[in-house]
């Protein structure tokens, strides 16, 4: 009924009454065999029809709930009117990669856990995600640029290191303030784990390209292959190169490992090295690409994290007869956003819930053959009020011939053991400070999953913002050390 009226002329009354607009997605049955991306995105029409649903709260309570702090009521009731331009450039105003957050972001527990219009009853929250992936979509479509202008140069320099979220939050920030930025990255292409680790059919690689050209047309030069640490070293970069600062957004690229009998068997991956030859390499396009990869015929995936996901989702697409994802608690504990599980779920993916890895089995040749579980149980909370899974005595065997290990990451000691000054915590993360991103190494940030382990896209964002921020009113004098 709500359709027979354009979505801006109808009344508070109407607009209440609107349902949420599902996101149209490919068919499970198709998209299980190809990468291309799972989400079709919205029409105008249903953009409208959901950014209506938003009741325009005095007090946004999706606005706190977003770690940038985007005007979501704004840039929603813009849609609404048609005003698709001044839309877009309301989300640039807080964030340099809405494509990328609108379909990565854990939203379900930041922006739209909090919507006022998800507390009614037999109501859900406004689908704050779509709608920014809408928004970025049709700007990229149309050709829409960032008005942003970009005053006279400040003469200061600004290294950036690591071109993942944090360091493209940070290097925009600083060149639309007028300083000299150039990021320094170590693979062959900018982007981090948006380009190496999240597959293509939950972000295609062209938008995240897309992205970083935007970086470039603000001014900022990106160095690839350099290894800061190897190639060139921090303080170098200060002393030699004439930086006046410098931002640490390096990431935490070092996969954890079950340390389990077999773990160097042939078939046994990190998520890590797995996804990055599939989507950096594009192993999937083999022979094409020089890239080889076990496809595995029966998979286990050892984890239930997003990774996990997208390393299970992966194999799915490469051919696997069963993909089984192994996770020692249940699946309401599992860390991965539930759309990622439900998808998984769709695309034929199996879970073994309650169960842990105790050994891999190999055969005479040192190829992986099958893998030996234990059974669990859930026991008493612990320290931080999740129940321990508790071993049963219980076991299992099963066949596998590729397993993937997506247990974590930490930080990898490369750049930190090499650069004098810097405090690190315990886990090897760079100590810094929560607001302005600041080290113990006068005149150098940092931010992301380096200071914060492994974390989210719009955390990173989030601490890029606060250390450009920071850097700035540095360098102009504004703040002591
Ligand atoms: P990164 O993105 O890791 O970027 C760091 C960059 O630094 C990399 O390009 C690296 O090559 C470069 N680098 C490292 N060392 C050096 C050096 N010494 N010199 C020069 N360059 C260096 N988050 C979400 O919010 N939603 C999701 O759905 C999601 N899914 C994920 C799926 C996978 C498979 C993975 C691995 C992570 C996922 N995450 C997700 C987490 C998220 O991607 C990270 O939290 C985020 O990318 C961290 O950003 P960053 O800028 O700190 O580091």
């Amino acid at each position: 009924m709500y359709r027979e009226k354009e979505a801006r002329y109808l009344t508070k009354k109407e607009r209440r009454k609107i349902p949420l607009q599902p996101m149209p997605e490919q068919n499970p049955e198709i998209r299980n065999k190809d990468f291309s991306e799972v989400t079709l995105g919205y029409s105008i029409l249903d953009a409208q029809y959901e950014a209506a649903r938003c009741i325009q709260c005095k007090d946004p309570a999706c606005v706190k709930g977003c770690p940038v702090g985007i005007d979501i009521p704004g840039f929603l009731e813009m849609i609404v009117e048609g005003d698709l331009n001044g839309s877009i450039n309301r989300v640039w105003e807080k964030t340099a990669l809405p494509a990328v957050c609108g379909r990565v972001c854990p939203q379900e527990i930041q922006c739209e856990v909090v919507c006022v219009v998800g507390k009614r009853k037999n109501s859900k929250p406004v689908g704050i995600g779509n709608l920014e992936m809408f928004i970025a979509d049709w700007a990229r479509a149309s050709g829409v640029k960032n008005e942003v202008v970009i005053p006279p140069s400040t003469g200061k320099k600004i290294a950036v290191v690591g071109s993942g979220p944090a360091g493209i939050t940070v290097a925009g920030d600083l060149a639309v303030k007028g300083h000299e930025v150039t990021i320094y990255e170590a693979f062959h292409r900018a982007g981090g784990v948006l380009l190496y680790g999240i597959p293509e059919f939950r972000l295609a690689k062209d938008i995240v390209d897309y992205e970083i050209q935007q970086l470039k047309d603000l001014g900022v030069k990106i160095v690839c292959n350099t290894v800061v640490g190897r190639t060139v070293d921090v303080d170098e970069l200060m002393e030699d190169y004439g930086y006046d600062a410098v931002f640490i957004g390096v990431g935490a690229g070092l996969p954890n490992f079950l340390n389990i009998k077999g773990e160097d068997l042939n078939g046994v991956f990190s998520a890590n090295e797995y996804l990055t030859r599939a989507n950096l390499m594009k192993a999937f396009d083999f022979p094409k690409y020089d890239t080889p990869i076990i496809p595995g015929r029966n998979v286990a995936i050892l984890g239930a994290g997003n990774v996990a996901m997208d390393a299970a989702r992966t194999a799915v697409r490469l051919g696997a007869k069963t993909v089984t994802i192994v996770y020692r608690r249940t699946r309401e504990q599992s860390p991965s956003r539930h759309i990622e599980i439900h998808h998984a779920e769709q695309e034929g993916v199996q879970f073994k819930f309650l169960t842990s890895p105790l050994e891999f089995i190999g055969d005479s040749s040192g190829k992986l053959v099958g893998i030996n579980c234990e059974k669990m149980v859930l026991g008493e909370p612990d320290e931080g009020g999740r129940s321990r899974p508790i071993p049963t005595g219980e076991h299992e065997y099963f066949d596998c011939d590729l397993a993937i290990i997506a247990i974590g990451t930490s930080a990898n000691p490369l750049l930190t053991r090499t650069t004098e000054g810097l405090e690190l915590n315990r886990w090897g993360n760079i100590e810094a400070d929560t607001k302005t991103g600041k080290t113990t190494k006068k005149g150098v940030w940092a931010g992301g999953d380096i200071t914060l382990g492994q974390a989210t896209v719009i955390l990173a964002m989030g601490m890029g913002r606060d250390s450009a921020n920071s850097i700035d009113a540095y360098l102009r004098g504004e703040e002591e050390w």
